[in-house]
């Protein structure tokens, strides 16, 4: 039985932060870190799979799984609904840690709720960077990257509220950090779990 309790590993960006590349390392390379598969009401992108990369639902049952009392968090983000299950969270965190990418709105409910967690904060290594990996994507409009740049605007002015920042100047090393925060957050005195009868003679 492991003698450290697991936890929640929150991943906050604005868009074009590139929390999506750091996450898909991390996954890659820690076995002992499971994604949490989010549920939406957006419609599936081509790629993407249905329990794979979210629960594809409909407005309808989201909410009534909202009004339920289903969701950790939950979010409206650009038309959308977005939310965290708490029993798939429970379920997981008996063996693994779980890692998110979620908005600002859902972070802060969760910084309120009793689950026990890690905030990271992504951000580009300036705002020239930042406008052009928005732009070179060459997915969205200038329209949609304007809104993007609004919003992102706005969830810096929130990030007092969390408790890591990590500037992504370069892939390798924003995991690196990313990795280490883990690390010194699992050793903790608080996460070992009653290690008094382990070394308490
Ligand atoms: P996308 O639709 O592009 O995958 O995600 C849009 C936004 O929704 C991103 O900012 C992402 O972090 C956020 N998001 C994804 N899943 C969740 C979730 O379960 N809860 C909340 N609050 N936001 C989410």
């Amino acid at each position: 039985m492991s003698k450290k309790k697991n936890f929640l590993i929150i991943l906050i960006s604005p868009s074009g932060g590139g929390k999506t590349a750091i996450l898909k390392k991390i996954l890659a390379e820690n076995s002992e870190i499971k994604y949490s598969v989010s549920y939406t009401t957006r419609k599936s992108r081509i790629n993407e799979n249905d329990g794979v990369d979210y629960n594809f639902i409909s407005e309808k049952k989201f909410l009534e799984m909202k009004n339920s009392g289903d969701f950790l968090e939950s979010a409206k983000v650009h038309g959308f609904w977005y939310g965290t299950s708490k029993s798939y969270i429970n379920k997981v965190l008996n063996k693994n840690h779980i890692i998110m990418d979620i908005d600002v709105q859902g972070a802060k409910q969760i910084n309120n709720s009793d689950v026990d967690y890690v905030t990271i904060f992504i951000l580009p290594p300036s705002r020239k960077v930042w406008l052009k990996r928005l732009n070179g994507r060459g997915t969205d409009s200038d329209e949609v990257i304007q809104v993007r740049m609004k919003t992102a605007e706005k969830e810096i002015q929130e990030i007092k509220d969390f408790q890591y920042l990590v500037i992504n100047d370069d892939l390798e090393k924003a995991v690196n950090d990313i990795k280490i925060i883990i690390k010194a957050e699992e050793n903790k005195i608080e996460r070992y779990i009653n290690i008094q009868n382990y070394y308490g003679g």
